[in-house]
């Protein structure tokens, strides 16, 4: 095999096993020998590709994410290819012209999960296991049953009860997972599945699995790809349990290993402002992640206290000169009403990359010119009640600044006129 697994802690080797954590309890990080000779072209030529595995956005990029890979193994939808948008709406917005979208509410399950999911799971094939497992706010469960039903895999979820969007929630139980509601938070639940795992002897797939990042790294290749390989100054994307921002990190330093790009783009993550233990870590210069206990935030995908890839994602900014910003949920949500508007829309959790780009913008940590994308990482369908509730002005603590409720009418062409007072 040409990838072994190290640990970020100790350092030391392993063979790819069914272990997703180091004897020290530190994490993995999937090491891959590159072959010579890996360039642009041989990924251009892939594009519009009609080949069931090579059609994927994620498995286009197989020498970056996984070439040891028998292709018979592979469990494909196929995910990413997501569309990178510009609007003229959002872009004034944020206050600058050069602003891109790259929306991956767009991915198969309706969230980027499925780039981590479809490698992961394919790994779950090959090592023969029978039963996974994860954690999560609603897009993780939704997209491992989706991928386990079709891999033939018994699938176990733990989520927060009562916390997990609705469209989620559905998603997850329609696609025959084993659904777990802990009393408690996320948190509680991540420790909980990462317990059962050990002691059951569970394939455990979330975002502390190293195959999940090396998926999820094939949105920044897809993203410069349809920048035809020019990067943009900066990416900003939504940031929980961390996953994401570590996978980007890792994506642009591999990118200017092999000189696939000439220069790596800033990373900026942003969290909601009471979920936010990174951008504390990192604004106050400690080396030491504090658990938030109290994580709270409209935005529940993100709604995260204690993220597992602290460290990882830490190395990612520090390595891109990136930057972490916090936003509230008034920001979260004004900006989602914006990106809905536009005609693209997307879920809550997702909005907070363009509350950062506009905090970002406003406060000049970003400058005019620069190039920016942001990143929408769930699709608008995921969280119905969140949209509706603005809409009714009945989200607690938030002002809608938008009402837009539907309208009752007579079976009658004179309730028409006057009701739309034409
Ligand atoms: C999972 C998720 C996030 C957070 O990503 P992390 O990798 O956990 O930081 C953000 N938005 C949506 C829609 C998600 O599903």
């Amino acid at each position: 095999m040409s990838s072994i697994f190290r640990c970020i802690d100790c350092g030391k080797s392993y063979p790819l096993e069914v272990k997703t954590k180091c004897e020290c309890g530190g994490l993995f990080e999937v090491k891959h020998e590159f072959r010579e000779g890996i360039r642009r072209d041989i990924f251009d030529k892939r594009v519009g590709s009609p080949n069931p595995i090579i059609k994927s956005g994620v498995w286009r990029f197989k020498e970056l994410v996984y070439p040891g890979l028998d292709n018979n193994h592979i469990i494909t939808k196929p995910e990413g290819n997501t569309n990178l948008y510009t609007s003229k709406l959002i872009s004034s917005f944020v206050g600058t012209p050069n602003l891109y979208l790259k929306h991956e509410g767009e991915n198969p399950t309706g969230s980027f999960k499925d780039r981590g999911m479809t490698v992961g799971v394919s790994e779950a094939k090959r090592l023969g296991v029978n039963i996974v497992a994860c954690a999560s706010t609603g897009n993780t469960s939704s997209s491992l049953a989706s991928y386990a039903a079709i891999a033939d895999l018994k699938c176990i979820v733990f989520v927060p009860e009562g916390r997990i969007a609705y469209g989620k929630l559905a998603q997850t139980l329609a696609y025959g997972a084993t659904m777990i509601q802990v009393k408690g938070s996320f948190d509680d639940a991540m420790s909980l599945v990462q317990q059962a795992s050990e002691e059951l002897g569970i394939y455990l797939l979330n975002s502390i699995n190293p195959w999940r990042i090396e998926g999820q790294k094939t949105i920044v290749f897809d993203l410069i790809q349809q920048l035809n390989w020019k990067p943009p100054d900066w990416i900003i994307l939504p940031a929980g349990n961390l996953g994401n921002t570590s996978a980007f990190g890792k994506a642009l330093t591999e990118l200017e290993e092999l000189d696939l790009i000439d220069e790596k783009p800033r990373l900026a993550a942003i969290q909601a402002e009471c979920a936010d233990p990174f951008y504390r870590l990192w604004s106050t210069g400690s080396s030491l992640l504090e658990p938030n206990s109290e994580a709270k935030t409209v935005a529940s995908a993100i709604r995260i206290g204690n993220p597992v890839n602290w460290k990882k994602a830490l190395s990612a900014i520090k390595n891109t000169n990136g930057v972490v910003e916090h936003v509230s949920d008034q920001e979260i949500m004004d900006s989602k009403i914006v990106v809905d508007r536009s005609g693209i829309g997307c879920e809550p959790a997702s909005a907070a990359s363009v509350a950062g780009a506009k905090r970002l913008f406003d406060s000049g940590v970003i400058d005019k010119g620069e190039k920016i994308v942001c990143v929408l990482t769930g699709n608008i369908l995921k969280d119905p009640d969140s949209t509706i509730r603005y809409f009714e002005g009945d989200l607690p603590g938030i002002k809608s600044n938008i009402i837009n409720s539907s309208k009752i009418v007579e079976p009658s062409m004179r309730d028409i006129r006057k009701t739309l007072e034409l």
